[in-house]
């Protein structure tokens, strides 16, 4: 059986960037503080900000790829993208991303842009308003992850979740490959996870 594409937003899906500067991160503490990144932006010149990983971010990425291909699909620019994702220990398991080469921002993401094949692909992003409509059914909304809620609780345990539902998704398709997406990915949180 081949693998599946795993299509992922990056802000508050996959990361939290919050600002170099913002007062905010003083108040909270640091576990899941990555590192600083600069980032090169031509239209508003150079940015520093502190990346915060969502808990088990890593281990999902390595257990999700073993059966999907995984996407990264943000509409930030290039750099600040490639920068976050570098930070990362297993990118090398991300089998392409896509990120915004233009100052102008296209908000409504498109799958078929980049040539991914909805009939088997599930999208994973905390918005569902940057995504064409047609799309609807191949999406599994995440609440979005804010470093200094979450984490200051470690409360946040969404990516485990998720990853559980992609291996219930993996074998409903595999085991009936005749049923739409929108069913697949409705059943699979009815599944003993
Ligand atoms: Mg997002």
């Amino acid at each position: 059986m081949n693998k599946l594409n795993l299509v992922l937003d990056l802000d508050e899906t996959l990361i939290h960037a919050i600002p170099n500067n913002a007062q905010i991160h003083t108040y909270h503490p640091k576990e899941y503080f990555k590192q600083t990144i600069n980032i090169d932006d031509n239209v508003y010149g150079d940015a520093m900000y502190n990346i915060h990983f969502r808990p088990y971010l890593e281990e999902f990425i390595d257990n999700v790829s073993m059966i999907y291909n995984i996407y990264i699909y943000s509409n930030g620019v290039n750099s600040y993208v490639f920068n976050a994702l570098n930070l990362l220990r297993n990118k090398d398991k991300i089998t392409n991303v896509f990120s915004r080469k233009t100052p102008v921002c296209n908000t409504i993401k498109d799958l078929e842009k980049y040539g991914l094949e909805p009939s088997v692909t599930i999208i994973i992003d905390d918005r569902l308003d940057v995504w064409d409509r047609k799309y609807y059914d191949n999406i599994i909304i995440i609440p979005p992850f804010y470093y200094y809620q979450h984490s200051f609780m470690n409360t946040d345990s969404c990516l485990e979740y998720i990853e559980k539902r992609l291996f219930n998704i993996y074998k409903l398709f595999t085991s009936n490959p005749k049923i739409s997406m929108s069913n697949i990915i409705n059943y699979s949180s009815y599944l003993k996870m």
